[in-house]
């Protein structure tokens, strides 16, 4: 088996930081001994990186993306291919992505066809989590089906009547489904059929542009929908996860729960932490550049952000994902020019969640083992992967970042790798860059240099969540 030792670097877990060497043999992670040490002078490798100076973390685990998904009558703009390898040029070498179902089909047709989309295209690993569109005694059987083979997760809509929304009926029998099959249920938590009734009004009144979907969509309509989803997991004695968090009233629903000691676990995104109301207003040339920063929940004004931080030191959020889900500004959200109801909701970010991370440790928002602790550990755990992934120890997938942390770089749709023709962090400086990038001992980025390709990743079954009690 080829042999491979990274020598000389901070190794950062979220446990611990220690100067040492790491020994790698095939696609495992053999062995790690202190830097200079006799055991470590000892190794000898086939390949041989000097980190010196640098980090070395465990690889990324995005545990929210939604490559090619079907939206508003167009899709995403990242396939597998182009998100994956994107998302290893960023330091991400897991994502767990959303199979659909789609009202009328089973579990198992929207698996099948998720499968065919990624099955050989990946240039990392991927596990899939499952959208529900359509609780009902047939898919509620498949749920179990599905996590005994390793699709354990469950997300559910309290919004977007008509395509993906579950009433409290059907989310409160898929939780009960999963308070008994080890499954999570992972919930958009906005109340859609109230935000329905204040978009039509916007648009009847004239009010038209993109900024608008942000007014619509109150924040009060997430807290009260992720209160309604604690309350009904607290019923069916199910565990909860609730994705993408932006609102500071929806936080502290959260805490709440979390005081309580119950199995409520939140996501934020770094869209919520990094930018807000103001990028959704702006006009630019032609007046619609607000539609690049469409997406939902939807971003909040900045006074939100002093909230989200706070809770991710708190671990009433425990998890950064990106909800990745690109659509071009041209030809995409364009659709909803003179209609911003009809701009596809998503924003791209897969390659950019661990810089803009490590920035949050650069401003003193967070701690460097917090930071490994929020992207790469908490989320392996939390979607049953770890310590296969989201750690540096033996035993482990050889999913290795060297990281350098003085770096400084310029966000930018030209140079950025996403298939998508904007960058929702155009013109931002970041310190701190992932510069090598193995994915199983393979290298996928090497100094700068895509080594990677599609077929590497392969897909992972996943156990239940290692936080349930
Ligand atoms: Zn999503």
């Amino acid at each position: 088996m080829p042999r491979t030792v990274i020598r000389g670097g901070l190794v950062i877990t979220a446990a611990e930081e220690v100067h040492a060497d790491v020994l790698v043999e095939g696609e495992r992670i053999v062995a790690l001994a202190a830097t200079g040490s006799s055991a470590a002078q000892a190794w000898t490798a086939d390949t041989e990186y000097d980190a010196t100076g640098r980090y070395v973390i465990p690889g990324g685990v995005d545990a929210h993306t939604h490559m090619e998904l079907p939206f508003g009558g167009t899709a995403a703009s990242d396939t597998f291919e182009t998100g994956t390898r994107a998302a290893a040029w960023g330091g991400t070498t897991t994502i767990v992505d959303f199979a659909v179902q789609s009202v009328g089909h089973s579990l198992r047709d929207g698996l099948d066809t998720w499968h065919a989309k990624a099955e050989g295209n990946c240039a990392i690993d991927y596990g899939l989590h499952m959208i529900m569109s359509d609780v009902t005694e047939d898919t509620l059987k498949e749920m179990d089906i599905l996590v005994e083979e390793g699709v354990t997760s469950f997300k559910l809509f309290m919004a977007y009547p008509g395509v993906f929304y579950s009433d409290d009926g059907r989310i409160l029998r898929a939780m009960q489904r999963s308070a008994g099959n080890g499954g999570l249920i992972m919930m958009h938590a906005e109340n859609g059929i109230a935000i329905d009734v204040l978009v039509e009004q916007a648009l009847a009144a004239g009010r038209t542009d993109p900024r608008y979907h942000g007014e619509v969509r109150r924040d009060l309509l997430e807290a009260e929908a992720t209160h309604r989803a604690i309350q009904l997991a607290r019923v069916a004695g199910a565990p909860l996860y609730v994705v993408h968090v932006s609102a500071e009233q929806a936080v502290a629903e959260l805490a709440h729960a979390r005081d309580l000691g119950l199995n409520v676990f939140g996501e934020t995104c770094p869209q919520y932490l990094y930018l807000s109301t103001d990028n959704l207003a702006e006009y630019g040339e032609d007046g619609f550049e607000g539609a690049k920063y469409v997406c939902s929940t939807p971003l909040r004004p900045r006074e939100h952000q002093a909230a989200l931080w706070r809770a991710l030191r708190t671990n009433d959020l425990s998890v950064v994902s990106t909800d990745h889900c690109p659509f071009c500004f041209t030809g995409q959200k364009e659709l909803g020019r003179g209609d911003f109801s009809k701009i596809p909701n998503g924003l791209p970010g897969v390659e950019n969640r661990m810089d803009l991370l490590h920035q949050a440790v650069v401003d003193g928002h967070i701690s460097r083992r917090r930071w490994i602790e929020l992207a790469c550990a908490t989320p392996a755990r939390m979607f049953g992967l770890y310590p296969r992934k989201g750690t540096i120890s033996p035993g482990a997938d050889a999913d290795i970042v060297i990281f350098d942390p003085h770096e400084r770089y310029t966000m930018s749709a030209a140079t950025h790798h996403m298939n998508v023709d904007y960058s929702a962090y155009e013109g931002r400086q970041v310190t701190g860059r992932a510069r090598t990038v193995l994915s199983r001992g393979s290298a996928v980025i090497e100094e700068g240099e895509y080594r990677g390709r599609a077929g590497h990743g392969t897909y992972l079954p996943r156990g239940t969540s290692q936080y349930l009690h």
